[in-house]
Protein backbone atom coordinates (compact mmCIF):
# COMPACT_ATOMS: atom_id res chain seq x y z
CA UNK A 1 0.00 0.00 0.00
CA UNK A 2 2.29 2.25 0.52
CA UNK A 3 4.12 2.60 -2.85
CA UNK A 4 0.32 2.66 -4.11
CA UNK A 5 -0.05 6.01 -1.71
CA UNK A 6 3.56 7.23 -2.92
CA UNK A 7 2.21 6.86 -6.65
CA UNK A 8 -1.28 8.29 -6.26
CA UNK A 9 -0.20 10.96 -4.44
CA UNK A 10 2.74 12.48 -2.56
CA UNK A 11 0.56 14.50 -0.15
CA UNK A 12 -2.75 11.77 0.52
CA UNK A 13 -2.29 11.53 4.36
CA UNK A 14 -2.08 15.28 4.50
CA UNK A 15 -5.03 15.91 2.08
CA UNK A 16 -6.78 13.12 4.26
CA UNK A 17 -5.84 15.25 7.49
CA UNK A 18 -6.46 18.67 6.06
CA UNK A 19 -10.15 17.19 4.93
CA UNK A 20 -10.49 15.75 8.78
CA UNK A 21 -9.47 19.00 10.09
CA UNK A 22 -11.74 21.18 8.42
CA UNK A 23 -14.38 19.72 9.45
CA UNK A 24 -14.04 20.52 13.04
CA UNK A 25 -11.45 22.98 13.36
CA UNK A 26 -11.99 26.67 10.95
CA UNK A 27 -9.97 26.52 7.70
CA UNK A 28 -8.32 23.13 9.59
CA UNK A 29 -5.35 25.03 11.28
CA UNK A 30 -4.80 26.19 14.70
CA UNK A 31 -3.27 29.31 13.36
CA UNK A 32 -3.91 31.00 10.18
CA UNK A 33 -0.60 31.15 8.19
CA UNK A 34 -0.24 27.30 8.61
CA UNK A 35 -3.03 26.86 5.67
CA UNK A 36 -1.09 27.84 2.73
CA UNK A 37 -3.84 30.24 2.08
CA UNK A 38 -2.09 32.26 -0.19
CA UNK A 39 0.26 29.71 -1.82
CA UNK A 40 -2.35 27.68 -2.37
CA UNK A 41 -1.89 23.81 -2.23
CA UNK A 42 -1.86 21.38 0.78
CA UNK A 43 -0.50 22.26 4.28
CA UNK A 44 2.02 19.76 5.21
CA UNK A 45 0.73 17.80 8.13
CA UNK A 46 4.07 17.50 10.21
CA UNK A 47 5.01 13.89 11.95
CA UNK A 48 7.80 14.91 13.60
CA UNK A 49 10.97 17.31 13.59
CA UNK A 50 14.90 16.92 14.20
CA UNK A 51 17.48 18.93 13.54
CA UNK A 52 17.19 21.14 10.26
CA UNK A 53 14.72 18.76 9.06
CA UNK A 54 10.66 18.19 9.37
CA UNK A 55 9.10 14.75 8.10
CA UNK A 56 5.68 15.08 6.97
CA UNK A 57 2.71 12.71 7.39
CA UNK A 58 3.48 10.99 3.73
CA UNK A 59 6.90 10.67 4.85
CA UNK A 60 8.41 13.00 2.84
CA UNK A 61 11.51 15.31 4.37
CA UNK A 62 12.06 18.68 4.07
CA UNK A 63 14.73 20.87 4.81
CA UNK A 64 13.12 23.54 7.29
CA UNK A 65 12.81 27.30 6.98
CA UNK A 66 9.95 27.92 9.45
CA UNK A 67 11.78 26.82 12.85
CA UNK A 68 8.12 26.49 14.31
CA UNK A 69 8.18 30.56 13.06
CA UNK A 70 11.19 31.36 15.29
CA UNK A 71 11.82 29.13 18.32
CA UNK A 72 13.87 26.46 16.97
CA UNK A 73 16.75 28.05 16.99
CA UNK A 74 19.12 25.21 17.56
CA UNK A 75 17.46 23.33 15.43
CA UNK A 76 14.39 20.69 16.34
CA UNK A 77 14.45 18.51 18.92
CA UNK A 78 17.70 19.24 20.21
CA UNK A 79 19.16 17.03 23.17
CA UNK A 80 20.05 19.32 25.40
CA UNK A 81 16.49 21.16 25.15
CA UNK A 82 14.56 17.57 25.04
CA UNK A 83 16.88 15.98 27.97
CA UNK A 84 15.92 19.39 30.23
CA UNK A 85 12.04 19.14 29.36
CA UNK A 86 12.43 14.90 30.57
CA UNK A 87 13.75 15.58 33.66
CA UNK A 88 11.61 18.56 34.37
CA UNK A 89 8.41 15.75 33.52
CA UNK A 90 9.41 13.76 36.70
CA UNK A 91 8.80 16.35 39.01
CA UNK A 92 5.02 17.23 37.50
CA UNK A 93 3.58 19.45 35.04
CA UNK A 94 2.42 22.08 36.57
CA UNK A 95 2.27 23.46 40.09
CA UNK A 96 -0.16 26.96 40.19
CA UNK A 97 2.90 28.03 42.25
CA UNK A 98 5.97 29.67 42.39
CA UNK A 99 8.75 27.42 41.58
CA UNK A 100 12.46 27.26 41.19
CA UNK A 101 12.72 27.49 37.55
CA UNK A 102 11.14 30.53 37.08
CA UNK A 103 13.33 32.50 39.36
CA UNK A 104 16.35 31.18 37.16
CA UNK A 105 15.03 31.80 34.01
CA UNK A 106 14.03 34.97 34.87
CA UNK A 107 17.63 35.84 36.50
CA UNK A 108 19.10 34.99 33.08
CA UNK A 109 16.95 36.92 30.83
CA UNK A 110 17.29 40.10 33.07
CA UNK A 111 20.95 39.42 32.85
CA UNK A 112 20.75 38.97 28.82
CA UNK A 113 19.15 41.96 28.15
CA UNK A 114 19.87 44.27 30.79
CA UNK A 115 16.61 45.06 32.37
CA UNK A 116 15.48 44.78 35.95
CA UNK A 117 12.11 42.75 35.93
CA UNK A 118 10.85 40.28 33.65
CA UNK A 119 7.31 38.71 34.04
CA UNK A 120 6.19 35.37 31.96
CA UNK A 121 3.31 34.65 30.15
CA UNK A 122 2.40 31.75 27.58
CA UNK A 123 2.31 33.99 24.55
CA UNK A 124 3.59 36.62 22.76
CA UNK A 125 0.36 38.15 22.36
CA UNK A 126 -0.06 38.04 26.20
CA UNK A 127 3.22 39.40 26.94
CA UNK A 128 2.46 42.61 24.16
CA UNK A 129 -1.07 43.15 25.69
CA UNK A 130 -0.12 43.10 29.21
CA UNK A 131 2.87 45.62 28.34
CA UNK A 132 0.41 47.88 26.53
CA UNK A 133 -2.18 47.70 29.91
CA UNK A 134 1.23 48.57 32.04
CA UNK A 135 2.09 51.02 29.74
CA UNK A 136 -1.12 52.86 29.91
CA UNK A 137 -1.61 52.59 33.79
CA UNK A 138 2.01 53.81 34.81
CA UNK A 139 1.68 57.14 32.53
CA UNK A 140 -2.33 57.56 33.00
CA UNK A 141 -2.33 58.11 29.13
CA UNK A 142 -5.03 56.29 26.67
CA UNK A 143 -3.54 56.50 22.75
CA UNK A 144 -0.88 53.95 21.78
CA UNK A 145 1.17 54.13 18.50
CA UNK A 146 2.34 51.50 16.26
CA UNK A 147 3.93 51.11 13.10
CA UNK A 148 1.85 49.71 9.85
CA UNK A 149 3.06 45.98 9.09
CA UNK A 150 4.51 45.53 12.70
CA UNK A 151 2.32 42.56 14.02
CA UNK A 152 2.36 42.47 17.99
CA UNK A 153 0.30 39.52 18.11
CA UNK A 154 -3.74 39.01 18.10
CA UNK A 155 -5.07 41.48 20.73
CA UNK A 156 -7.87 43.88 19.97
CA UNK A 157 -6.09 46.97 20.24
CA UNK A 158 -3.09 45.95 17.94
CA UNK A 159 -4.75 44.24 15.37
CA UNK A 160 -4.74 47.58 13.36
CA UNK A 161 -2.61 47.70 10.20
CA UNK A 162 -0.85 44.63 11.42
CA UNK A 163 1.45 42.83 8.94
CA UNK A 164 1.91 39.65 7.30
CA UNK A 165 -1.12 36.87 8.08
CA UNK A 166 -3.34 40.16 7.64
CA UNK A 167 -1.41 41.14 4.45
CA UNK A 168 -1.86 37.45 3.17
CA UNK A 169 -5.14 37.07 4.26
CA UNK A 170 -6.87 40.45 3.38
CA UNK A 171 -5.11 41.02 -0.08
CA UNK A 172 -3.73 44.59 1.88
CA UNK A 173 -6.73 45.84 2.11
CA UNK A 174 -6.27 47.71 4.54
CA UNK A 175 -7.90 51.29 5.69
CA UNK A 176 -6.29 54.04 7.11
CA UNK A 177 -6.13 53.46 10.73
CA UNK A 178 -8.50 51.03 10.41
CA UNK A 179 -8.62 47.03 12.61
CA UNK A 180 -7.33 44.46 10.38
CA UNK A 181 -9.89 41.77 11.66
CA UNK A 182 -13.61 41.35 12.13
CA UNK A 183 -14.71 41.78 16.03
CA UNK A 184 -12.17 44.56 16.25
CA UNK A 185 -14.60 47.75 17.51
CA UNK A 186 -13.18 51.38 15.39
CA UNK A 187 -13.73 52.64 19.42
CA UNK A 188 -10.45 50.41 20.36
CA UNK A 189 -8.82 51.23 16.76
CA UNK A 190 -9.37 54.74 17.29
CA UNK A 191 -6.84 54.29 20.40
CA UNK A 192 -4.24 52.90 18.28
CA UNK A 193 -2.38 56.06 16.20
CA UNK A 194 -0.69 54.45 12.99
CA UNK A 195 2.95 55.45 11.74
CA UNK A 196 4.85 54.62 9.17
CA UNK A 197 7.72 52.36 9.83
CA UNK A 198 11.21 54.27 8.78
CA UNK A 199 9.70 57.32 8.24
CA UNK A 200 11.23 59.62 11.41
CA UNK A 201 9.26 62.54 10.07
CA UNK A 202 6.13 61.04 10.34
CA UNK A 203 6.48 59.81 13.92
CA UNK A 204 8.01 63.12 14.84
CA UNK A 205 4.93 64.95 13.64
CA UNK A 206 2.19 62.47 15.47
CA UNK A 207 4.04 63.07 18.44
CA UNK A 208 4.55 66.54 17.93
CA UNK A 209 0.59 66.59 17.79
CA UNK A 210 -1.00 63.66 19.96
CA UNK A 211 2.22 63.13 21.93
CA UNK A 212 1.15 64.18 25.70
CA UNK A 213 -1.62 61.33 25.02
CA UNK A 214 0.44 58.96 23.81
CA UNK A 215 1.04 55.53 26.73
CA UNK A 216 3.79 54.06 24.54
CA UNK A 217 5.15 53.18 21.06
CA UNK A 218 5.31 49.93 20.34
CA UNK A 219 7.85 48.77 17.58
CA UNK A 220 9.35 45.61 16.22
CA UNK A 221 13.07 46.76 16.57
CA UNK A 222 13.99 44.94 13.57
CA UNK A 223 10.65 44.29 11.41
CA UNK A 224 9.93 40.10 10.46
CA UNK A 225 5.69 40.67 9.71
CA UNK A 226 6.15 42.21 6.59
CA UNK A 227 8.87 40.48 5.47
CA UNK A 228 11.84 41.17 6.73
CA UNK A 229 12.98 45.32 7.28
CA UNK A 230 15.92 46.70 8.74
CA UNK A 231 15.37 50.63 10.62
CA UNK A 232 17.15 53.40 9.68
CA UNK A 233 19.90 54.97 12.03
CA UNK A 234 16.91 58.42 11.56
CA UNK A 235 14.14 55.58 12.91
CA UNK A 236 15.87 54.67 15.40
CA UNK A 237 16.74 58.07 16.96
CA UNK A 238 13.00 59.13 16.71
CA UNK A 239 12.15 56.57 18.59
CA UNK A 240 14.60 57.47 20.95
CA UNK A 241 12.43 61.14 21.19
CA UNK A 242 9.15 59.63 22.43
CA UNK A 243 11.11 58.65 25.36
CA UNK A 244 11.71 62.49 26.25
CA UNK A 245 7.53 63.33 26.16
CA UNK A 246 6.73 60.79 28.58
CA UNK A 247 5.56 57.80 26.33
CA UNK A 248 7.17 54.22 26.95
CA UNK A 249 9.30 53.01 24.63
CA UNK A 250 8.17 48.95 23.80
CA UNK A 251 10.57 46.77 21.63
CA UNK A 252 8.28 44.22 20.79
CA UNK A 253 11.40 41.41 20.36
CA UNK A 254 8.74 38.50 20.42
CA UNK A 255 11.04 37.68 16.94
CA UNK A 256 14.13 39.27 17.60
CA UNK A 257 14.50 38.06 20.68
CA UNK A 258 17.89 35.99 21.24
CA UNK A 259 17.76 36.08 17.68
CA UNK A 260 19.83 38.46 16.20
CA UNK A 261 22.23 38.67 19.50
CA UNK A 262 21.75 37.57 23.22
CA UNK A 263 20.01 40.49 23.90
CA UNK A 264 17.81 40.60 20.95
CA UNK A 265 17.84 43.34 17.52
CA UNK A 266 17.94 46.10 20.52
CA UNK A 267 21.13 44.81 22.06
CA UNK A 268 22.56 44.93 18.59
CA UNK A 269 21.07 48.13 17.20
CA UNK A 270 22.10 50.02 20.81
CA UNK A 271 18.36 50.72 21.42
CA UNK A 272 17.53 51.05 25.16
CA UNK A 273 13.77 50.53 25.49
CA UNK A 274 11.75 51.22 28.40
CA UNK A 275 10.04 47.68 28.42
CA UNK A 276 10.81 44.45 25.76
CA UNK A 277 8.47 41.84 25.02
CA UNK A 278 9.83 38.47 24.28
CA UNK A 279 7.97 35.07 23.20
CA UNK A 280 9.14 32.00 20.94
CA UNK A 281 13.07 31.33 21.59
CA UNK A 282 12.70 31.91 25.02
CA UNK A 283 10.64 28.82 25.46
CA UNK A 284 12.52 26.75 23.37
CA UNK A 285 9.72 25.89 22.00
CA UNK A 286 7.25 25.33 24.28
CA UNK A 287 4.54 27.96 25.12
CA UNK A 288 6.27 31.06 26.97
CA UNK A 289 6.07 34.82 26.42
CA UNK A 290 7.46 37.64 28.99
CA UNK A 291 7.52 41.23 29.24
CA UNK A 292 10.01 42.86 31.35
CA UNK A 293 11.92 46.49 32.00
CA UNK A 294 12.42 49.36 34.37
CA UNK A 295 11.91 48.20 37.77
CA UNK A 296 10.05 51.57 38.25
CA UNK A 297 7.59 50.26 35.22
CA UNK A 298 7.65 46.65 36.20
CA UNK A 299 6.40 47.68 39.78
CA UNK A 300 3.12 48.75 38.91
CA UNK A 301 2.32 45.40 37.88
CA UNK A 302 0.25 43.32 40.58
CA UNK A 303 0.40 42.23 42.72
CA UNK A 304 3.05 44.70 43.66
CA UNK A 305 1.02 47.13 41.74
CA UNK A 306 -2.14 48.12 40.86
CA UNK A 307 -1.76 46.89 36.68
CA UNK A 308 -3.80 43.20 36.94
CA UNK A 309 -2.06 40.47 34.71
CA UNK A 310 -2.44 36.81 35.63
CA UNK A 311 -1.97 33.43 34.14
CA UNK A 312 -3.02 29.58 34.79
CA UNK A 313 -0.16 27.92 33.27
CA UNK A 314 2.56 31.04 33.19
CA UNK A 315 5.71 29.91 34.73
CA UNK A 316 5.11 26.58 33.40
CA UNK A 317 7.95 23.91 34.81
CA UNK A 318 8.23 22.17 31.48
CA UNK A 319 8.12 25.56 29.86
CA UNK A 320 10.70 26.84 31.95
CA UNK A 321 12.98 23.82 31.63
CA UNK A 322 12.87 24.44 27.63
CA UNK A 323 13.53 27.91 27.51
CA UNK A 324 16.82 27.66 30.49
CA UNK A 325 18.27 25.00 28.12
CA UNK A 326 18.12 26.71 25.46
CA UNK A 327 19.11 30.24 26.57
CA UNK A 328 22.04 28.53 27.90
CA UNK A 329 23.05 26.24 25.37
CA UNK A 330 23.38 29.95 23.20
CA UNK A 331 24.83 31.60 25.74
CA UNK A 332 27.60 28.60 26.43
CA UNK A 333 28.14 28.61 22.40
CA UNK A 334 30.31 31.74 21.71
CA UNK A 335 30.33 31.63 18.20
CA UNK A 336 26.68 30.44 17.18
CA UNK A 337 25.50 33.96 16.22
CA UNK A 338 27.76 34.27 13.91
CA UNK A 339 27.73 31.29 12.21
CA UNK A 340 23.79 31.95 11.66
CA UNK A 341 24.97 34.78 10.34
CA UNK A 342 27.50 33.10 7.41
CA UNK A 343 24.84 30.59 6.56
CA UNK A 344 22.15 33.25 5.80
CA UNK A 345 24.14 35.66 4.47
CA UNK A 346 25.61 32.98 2.28
CA UNK A 347 21.66 32.40 1.96
CA UNK A 348 21.16 35.77 0.74
CA UNK A 349 24.03 35.95 -2.11
CA UNK A 350 23.09 32.74 -3.72
CA UNK A 351 19.69 34.06 -3.89
CA UNK A 352 20.73 36.66 -5.56
CA UNK A 353 22.73 35.40 -7.91
CA UNK A 354 20.78 32.60 -8.93
CA UNK A 355 17.69 34.88 -9.78
CA UNK A 356 19.65 37.39 -11.78
CA UNK A 357 21.06 34.24 -13.40
CA UNK A 358 17.37 33.57 -14.23
CA UNK A 359 16.12 36.83 -14.96
CA UNK A 360 13.82 37.17 -11.98
CA UNK A 361 13.84 40.44 -9.93
CA UNK A 362 14.36 40.22 -6.26
CA UNK A 363 15.62 42.08 -3.26
CA UNK A 364 16.90 40.32 -0.43
CA UNK A 365 16.59 42.16 3.10
CA UNK A 366 18.58 39.85 5.62
CA UNK A 367 19.80 40.35 9.09
CA UNK A 368 21.43 37.67 11.24
CA UNK A 369 19.64 34.13 11.04
CA UNK A 370 15.98 36.60 9.29
CA UNK A 371 15.51 36.93 5.59
CA UNK A 372 12.97 37.52 3.04
CA UNK A 373 13.62 37.62 -0.41
CA UNK A 374 10.87 40.21 -2.06
CA UNK A 375 10.05 39.68 -5.67
CA UNK A 376 10.91 42.90 -6.84
CA UNK A 377 13.33 45.20 -8.26
CA UNK A 378 13.66 47.65 -5.14
CA UNK A 379 14.06 51.11 -6.39
CA UNK A 380 17.14 51.76 -3.52
CA UNK A 381 18.34 48.01 -3.54
CA UNK A 382 16.50 47.74 -0.30
CA UNK A 383 12.85 47.04 0.37
CA UNK A 384 11.99 49.84 3.62
CA UNK A 385 8.49 49.92 4.78
CA UNK A 386 5.41 48.08 4.28
CA UNK A 387 4.18 50.37 1.06
CA UNK A 388 7.20 49.21 -0.79
CA UNK A 389 7.06 45.64 0.50
CA UNK A 390 3.67 45.42 -0.41
CA UNK A 391 4.45 46.18 -3.83
CA UNK A 392 6.05 42.21 -4.65
CA UNK A 393 4.68 40.30 -6.93
CA UNK A 394 3.30 37.52 -4.42
CA UNK A 395 2.16 35.36 -7.64
CA UNK A 396 5.44 35.00 -8.60
CA UNK A 397 7.02 34.32 -4.77
CA UNK A 398 3.65 31.74 -4.76
CA UNK A 399 4.69 29.78 -7.67
CA UNK A 400 8.58 29.82 -6.28
CA UNK A 401 7.15 28.67 -3.04
CA UNK A 402 6.34 25.84 -4.42
CA UNK A 403 9.31 24.74 -6.81
CA UNK A 404 10.88 24.95 -3.61
CA UNK A 405 8.53 22.34 -1.62
CA UNK A 406 8.32 19.93 -4.04
CA UNK A 407 12.11 20.03 -3.86
CA UNK A 408 11.83 19.62 -0.18
CA UNK A 409 12.75 23.03 0.78
CA UNK A 410 9.74 24.19 3.31
CA UNK A 411 9.90 28.03 3.14
CA UNK A 412 7.47 30.29 4.58
CA UNK A 413 4.40 29.78 2.67
CA UNK A 414 3.78 34.12 2.40
CA UNK A 415 5.95 36.59 0.73
CA UNK A 416 5.36 38.71 4.02
CA UNK A 417 7.65 36.37 6.12
CA UNK A 418 10.97 35.73 7.84
CA UNK A 419 12.52 32.74 6.88
CA UNK A 420 14.49 31.49 10.41
CA UNK A 421 17.98 29.13 10.11
CA UNK A 422 18.97 27.17 12.81
CA UNK A 423 22.08 26.01 14.36
CA UNK A 424 21.48 22.63 12.93
CA UNK A 425 21.88 24.24 9.24
CA UNK A 426 24.96 23.60 7.57
CA UNK A 427 26.58 23.70 4.23
CA UNK A 428 24.67 20.32 3.36
CA UNK A 429 21.69 22.15 3.82
CA UNK A 430 23.01 25.57 2.23
CA UNK A 431 23.63 23.39 -1.05
CA UNK A 432 20.72 21.43 -1.50
CA UNK A 433 18.62 24.78 -0.71
CA UNK A 434 20.86 26.30 -3.34
CA UNK A 435 20.05 24.17 -5.98
CA UNK A 436 16.49 23.44 -5.24
CA UNK A 437 16.15 27.71 -5.69
CA UNK A 438 18.19 27.33 -9.14
CA UNK A 439 15.33 25.15 -10.12
CA UNK A 440 12.49 27.05 -8.44
CA UNK A 441 14.01 30.24 -10.19
CA UNK A 442 13.93 28.75 -13.76
CA UNK A 443 10.26 27.41 -13.51
CA UNK A 444 9.36 30.89 -13.23
CA UNK A 445 10.48 31.39 -17.16
N1 LIG B 1 5.05 39.99 18.28
C1 LIG B 1 5.77 39.61 17.21
C2 LIG B 1 6.85 40.50 16.69
C3 LIG B 1 5.50 38.38 16.59
O1 LIG B 1 6.22 38.00 15.52
C4 LIG B 1 4.49 37.54 17.12
C5 LIG B 1 4.17 36.24 16.51
O2 LIG B 1 4.56 35.92 15.42
C6 LIG B 1 3.78 37.98 18.26
C7 LIG B 1 4.10 39.20 18.81
C8 LIG B 1 2.71 37.14 18.87
O3 LIG B 1 3.25 36.05 19.52
P1 LIG B 1 2.37 34.72 19.76
O4 LIG B 1 2.08 34.15 18.42
O5 LIG B 1 3.24 33.85 20.63
O6 LIG B 1 1.12 35.15 20.47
Amino acid sequence: TQTTTQATSQTAQSEALFARARAVTPGGVNSPVRAFKSVGGTPRFIREAHGAYLTDADGTRYIDYIGSWGPMILGHNHPAVREAVADALQFGTSFGAPGEREVELAELVTRLTGTDKVRFTSSGTEATMSALRLARGFTGRKLIVKFRGNYHGHADGLLVEAGSGLMTNLDGALGESAPSSAGVPEEYAALTLVSEYNDPAALDTLMAERGAEVAAVIFEPVVGNAGVLIPTPEFLAALHRVQGMGALLIADEVMTGFRLSLNGATGLLGLKPDLTCWGKIIGGGLPVGAYGGRGDVMDFVSPQGPVYQAGTLSGNPLAMAAGLATLRTLEADAGIYGRLESYTSQLADGLKTLAAGAGVAISVNQIGSMLTPFFQGAPHGSVRDYAQAARSDTQGFGRWFQGLLSRGIYWAPSQFESIFVSASHTGAELDATLEAARAAFADLN
